[in-house]
């Protein structure tokens, strides 16, 4: 065995002993049992989210979580429309740039990125421009860790009539979300992050009926969505092109664990008391948090660098030696560092780290 370290980051992320044995097994993609595999999964992934399989598919996609966002985006807006697309990150502007390099028709929002939208000024937005069909935005906004609040979100969309696009690639697993009950359209994540698979495909799950109208919309043959639909459809659980078997294999094992560990609401639990237990303990060696608590999500914080000549690729490598693997910072202005806390993570590799973390600064102070 090579070192297994901890990763601290929102994925690829640190997977169970078990979910990587089951990469061991080479299978074919037109094989039934292969296909089965993948059924399960897009059955298991509506349960998940609480969508009436009647009215809501899964559709899985090959590439990281960002191909999968353009393929949204490339499938559901049509030359005639229009999407609104909500940022306060670096995510959600991925999401502008990919709008406006496929030429979709798009108009942004670009909020501070410490503060949650203001969705008085989104919704005067809406109605300034009537032609705006489709709204989009992150739901945890992995470039600081701040969690923006779906139902404000939703309840414009359901008063103006607008197809809702959701990024929780960092959140679904992680986080209970109700995706019927708040009657979201696209719903998009990937394989590796609060599922505790490994990084290779992502899934968008969506409504029957608005996904049903977007047949011709996407100029891009392998990120169409629809297409890609009907063949898992048609095919029962083949994929168009050569699908990542292993990584596939390692997300059903996933998916199994998760169901074990009592399903979202207690890995939620489990990922709360992590992000809790971080927040508080760093705070007191002062490491403060750049989000507020109210806005913060359990999955990833971003702290402040605790004095000026806090070096942090020394920090880095401190931790590396010790096992942790610590994620920079995405702010531009701010200096500032990382801390996911989702996968197999425990209290005890928390308290572990903080350990080290203290030991680290005493001897910087010396
Ligand atoms: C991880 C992530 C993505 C996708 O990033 P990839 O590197 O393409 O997997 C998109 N949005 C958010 C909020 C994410 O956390």
């Amino acid at each position: 065995m090579t070192k297994q370290y901890k990763l601290l980051t929102p994925g690829p992320l640190t997977t169970t002993q078990t979910v990587k044995e089951h990469m061991l097994e080479d299978r074919c993609t037109w094989d039934d049992a292969y296909k089965n595999l993948t059924q399960t999964i897009r059955q298991n992934l509506l349960e998940i989210a609480e969508a009436n399989p009647e009215t809501y598919t899964t559709v899985l996609q090959q590439g990281s979580g960002s191909f999968v966002v353009e393929s949204v985006l490339q499938t559901a807006l049509s030359e005639k429309d229009h999407v609104l697309i909500i940022s306060n990150g670096a995510y959600g502007n991925r999401m502008i740039e990919m709008a406006q390099r496929i030429n979709k028709r798009v108009t942004a929002v670009k909020v501070d990125f410490e503060n949650i939208p203001d969705f008085q000024q989104v919704e005067a937005v809406v109605q300034d421009n009537p032609s705006i069909t489709h709204i989009a935005m992150v739901h945890c906004e992995t470039t600081t860790g701040i969690l923006n609040p779906l139902l404000p979100f939703t309840e414009i969309a359901e008063k103006y009539n607008l197809i809702t696009i959701v990024d929780a690639m960092s959140s679904f697993g992680g986080i209970p979300i109700h995706v019927e009950e708040l009657n979201i359209d696209y719903l998009i994540s990937s394989a590796n992050k609060c599922i505790q698979g490994v990084p290779g495909f992502g899934f968008v799950i969506a409504k029957q009926a608005t996904l049903n109208n977007t047949k011709g919309n996407a100029q891009s043959l392998a990120l169409d969505l629809y297409d890609q639909w009907q063949t898992m459809e048609q095919d029962k659980g083949k994929w168009r092109y050569t699908s990542p078997t292993h990584v596939v294999a390692a997300f059903h094992q996933a998916l199994i664990e998760l169901d074990k560990e009592g399903g979202v609401e207690a890995r939620y639990n489990r990922y709360r008391e992590l992000n809790e237990y971080l927040r508080k303990h760093l705070s007191e060696i002062g490491f403060e948090p750049y989000i507020e608590d109210a806005n913060q999500s359990p999955i990833i914080t971003t702290f402040l660098y605790p004095y000026e000549t806090f070096d942090f690729n020394d920090f880095y490598q401190k931790m590396k030696e010790v096992g942790f693997i610590l994620y920079p910072g995405k702010l531009m202005d701010t200096p500032s560092f990382r801390i996911g806390n989702i996968g197999d993570l425990e209290i005890e590799d928390l308290y572990n780290l903080i350990g080290n973390i203290r030991k680290y600064l005493l001897e910087e102070a010396e």
